[in-house]
């Protein structure tokens, strides 16, 4: 057992319903390389100095609220959780040994397929990935993000090669994500992978503009609507028709 291994943890939500199935013990690790025009959490960008905190003092606090959890687990997510992809392996082959449900909320961005080491132990204590494809377009996630797309999508691939269960998310922007193009080619790349066990298409919604006002930083997408959920709806149509090769 490794101890001595600490983690830089933004806060804890002891109540989560919905960041993976049933009812789950959700942590937001600090720290994320990505700078999403959409981030509801830009709290948790810095790798500044929170509290750090041992594998044991969580899961000493989760043994504590377990009754709730009975159907649900551990969620880790961020900010980007794989920035510290030693702790949170550890977090998750402890919680293994004790039978917890272990998902794993991920932008994907820091996979290399040059150097899959870490993740190879990572993946052996994962029960499910819940990977965010922020834009399948190369040049507009990058636009979006400020990075490339493609470890993302060879994340996706090297979890679907190692039978690793996955949930997609994607976020429908107004004018940035919610194109037909787009989500049939979002939906042409799904179809190739064999392990997605469920499909989130969720609205952008404006919600964390608040943080920004208190951090200070000026707020990027103040020009775009929040979408609606119909939207959500139609966008997961047309990933889905696309995915079953179906006119949309
Ligand atoms: S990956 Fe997540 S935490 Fe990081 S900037 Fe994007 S939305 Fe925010």
């Amino acid at each position: 057992m490794n101890n001595k291994i600490t983690g830089n943890i933004h806060s804890v939500e002891t109540f989560g319903t919905v960041d993976g199935p049933g009812i789950r013990f959700v942590i937001f690790m600090q720290g994320c390389p990505m700078r999403c025009l959409y981030c509801h959490n830009p709290d948790t960008w810095s790798f500044g100095n929170n509290k750090q905190t041992t594998v044991d003092e969580l899961l000493e606090k989760y043994e504590s609220v377990k009754e709730f959890h009975k159907n649900g687990g551990i969620t880790v997510t961020g900010g980007e959780p794989l920035c510290q992809i030693d702790f949170v392996t550890e977090l998750f082959k402890q919680a293994k040994s004790k039978n917890i449900h272990t998902a794993l909320d991920t932008s994907g961005i820091l996979f290399d397929e040059n150097n899959t080491g870490k993740f190879d132990e990572l993946i052996k204590y994962i029960d499910l990935v819940l990977l965010d494809i922020k834009h399948i377009d190369e040049a507009e996630h990058k636009k979006l993000t400020g990075h490339s797309n493609k470890n993302v999508l060879d994340f996706a691939k090297y979890l679907s090669s190692n039978n690793i269960p996955l949930w997609i998310r994607h976020v429908v922007v107004p004018d940035i994500t919610y194109k037909e193009e787009y989500l049939i080619k979002l939906g042409d790349f799904l179809k190739t992978l064999k392990n997605i066990k469920a499909l989130d298409i969720l609205p952008y919604h404006t919600m964390g503009i608040a943080k920004y006002k208190e951090l200070g930083i000026e707020y990027p997408l103040k020009n775009i609507p929040a979408a609606e959920k119909e939207d959500a709806i139609k966008a997961r149509d047309i990933i889905l028709n696309a995915i079953y090769n179906k006119q949309n």
